[in-house]
């Protein structure tokens, strides 16, 4: 793919020229996205729409609003995120003056995914703009229109040799793995996550893999159930369930579980309504593999409510299947959709066996009141990021790293820490040329325990 080679090289000369250290260089071209993202609202939330019928509603709240607010952010506080740091010199090497400096790693390539197609390709983009390197995105071939209303927001607001799209597959985002790149930025699934890693080694280019996983949602014998319904039913079927940070199964302890199933269903039918398919608020699975997938998943499954689905309109309703065996595809894989098992317990013991089937998960929820439970299990069960009493509200907070662990991603962003995630920090010390004893030079003789002491002594 001669094409990918000329922009890489394109944009390789470009990072050599300098001229993407310039913080206002790049405070004028956020801006331009700002005001490019603010103008293309509609058309935004339209693609997002004919993609899988995401309502306006999902589609500026997890979508555009998030774009913008971490573009507010950055671009107030990006000069001081740019800013060498200086820190405390240490006695040993007195004196000397000590800094950090952000520089830029170079030539940045995102790869991103279909389930939030604009927030997750454009996000790293200003992370990786604000932090002075150039970018290639390549956005996901399943959500065609948010593809194509990316590449027209970046043609507009970058030269092609600081930012721009390569839309396209497998074959395009394997091209785009062959080149030396400074920076990968990856989302997606695990599987593909470690093609991503295997590539960027043979360049021994660093990456930030951000993934997926089984994320497990405790409720316990002291939860208001009312509340864990509306707030479990919210961040399962938000997005129709295809969001990485979703609960993707319930832990509940056992005498409770009739009663939360109970308060599930009807919460189910209060915000969708008796037939969802008919709701403007339910999208849809992005495609036909992915409903059949899910569709597999249901097999041999006690389903106590939904189900149902509709292979010409990729739908699949809000479904609950109880108590599914653990060895089944169902708890052995991501879920990804709108289903939620529900699996009971009866001791702390059990909830570890129950997390342990799986690999870290990217997120933790737990709706208790019971403080000592709380804390223990945040205190001993790894994982990315988790809530307390509630589900996804963490994806929010800009001063929280995002991110996750072991097989669910390395790497983390969000507001300043996308900013350092895509800078190096490259330390400099200022060394004084007034005063250089003889002490440290050869010939050493008679030298060692005066070393040892003044070591001990400044240690
Ligand atoms: P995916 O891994 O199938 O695809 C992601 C991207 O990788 C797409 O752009 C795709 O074209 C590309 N790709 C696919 N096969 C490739 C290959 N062989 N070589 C190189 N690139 C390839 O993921 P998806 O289906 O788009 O997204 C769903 C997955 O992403 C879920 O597992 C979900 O948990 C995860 N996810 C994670 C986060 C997070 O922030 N941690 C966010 C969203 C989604």
């Amino acid at each position: 793919m001669q094409y990918i080679n000329t922009l890489f090289s394109k944009q390789r000369d470009f990072y050599k020229s300098h001229q993407t250290r310039n913080i206002k260089g790049r405070l004028i071209l956020l801006k331009k996205l700002k005001a490019e993202v603010i103008s293309n609202e509609t058309a935004i939330l339209e693609a997002l729409k004919k993609d899988f019928k995401k309502s306006a509603f999902e589609g500026y709240l997890s979508e555009v609003g998030l774009v913008l607010s971490e573009l507010d952010l950055t671009i107030k506080k990006l000069k001081s995120w740019a800013k060498k740091e200086r820190v405390k010199s240490a006695l040993l090497t007195f004196p000397s003056k000590d800094y950090i400096y952000k520089e830029p790693y170079g030539n940045v390539l995102v790869i991103a995914p279909w389930n939030y197609p604009f927030l997750l390709a454009l996000e790293p983009v200003i992370m990786a703009i604000a932090a002075g390197n150039t970018v290639v995105l390549k956005p996901s071939e399943l959500t065609t229109n948010t593809a194509a209303i990316l590449t027209k927001i970046i043609k507009k607001v970058f030269p092609g040799e600081v930012a721009t799209t390569v839309e396209g597959g497998v074959e395009v985002a394997t091209a785009l793995l062959e080149k030396p790149w400074d920076y990968i930025f990856f989302t997606g699934s695990t599987q593909v996550g470690k093609i991503v890693a295997e590539a960027a080694a043979k360049h021994l280019t660093p990456t930030t893999l951000e993934l997926g996983g089984k994320s497990p949602c405790i409720v316990d014998e002291t939860a208001d159930l009312k509340l864990v319904a509306r707030r479990l039913v919210w961040g399962k079927f938000f997005n129709g369930g295809q969001t990485c940070i979703a609960g993707d199964y319930v832990l509940v302890k056992a005498p409770r579980k009739e009663a939360l199933i109970q308060a599930l269903s009807k919460e189910i039918e209060k915000r969708y309504t008796k037939n969802p398919k008919s709701s403007e608020d339910f999208p849809r699975i992005v495609n036909n593999d992915h409903l059949n997938r899910l569709i597999n998943l249901l097999e041999n499954q006690t389903v106590v409510f939904g189900g149902d689905f509709d292979e010409s309109d990729n739908y699949l309703a809000p479904t609950i299947v109880d108590e599914p065996d653990m060895n089944t595809p169902l708890m052995k894989e991501e879920i990804f959709g709108p289903i939620l098992p529900i699996l009971s317990y009866s001791t702390e013991e059990d909830i570890r066996k129950t997390i342990a089937e799986s690999s870290r998960p990217l997120s933790f929820y737990i709706f208790s009141k019971n403080k000592t439970f709380v804390d223990n299990l945040l205190n001993t069960i790894n994982f990315g990021g988790g809530v307390v009493n509630d589900l996804l509200v963490q994806f929010g907070n800009p001063r929280l790293p995002f991110g996750g662990i072991g097989t669910s991603g390395m790497g983390s962003y969000h507001g300043k820490f996308g900013f350092d995630t895509f800078s190096h920090h490259k330390a400099v010390m200022i060394r004084s040329t007034w005063f250089d004893p003889s002490f440290r030079y050869p010939p050493y003789k008679g030298k060692l325990k005066l070393l040892k002491k003044f070591l001990k002594y400044f240690s």
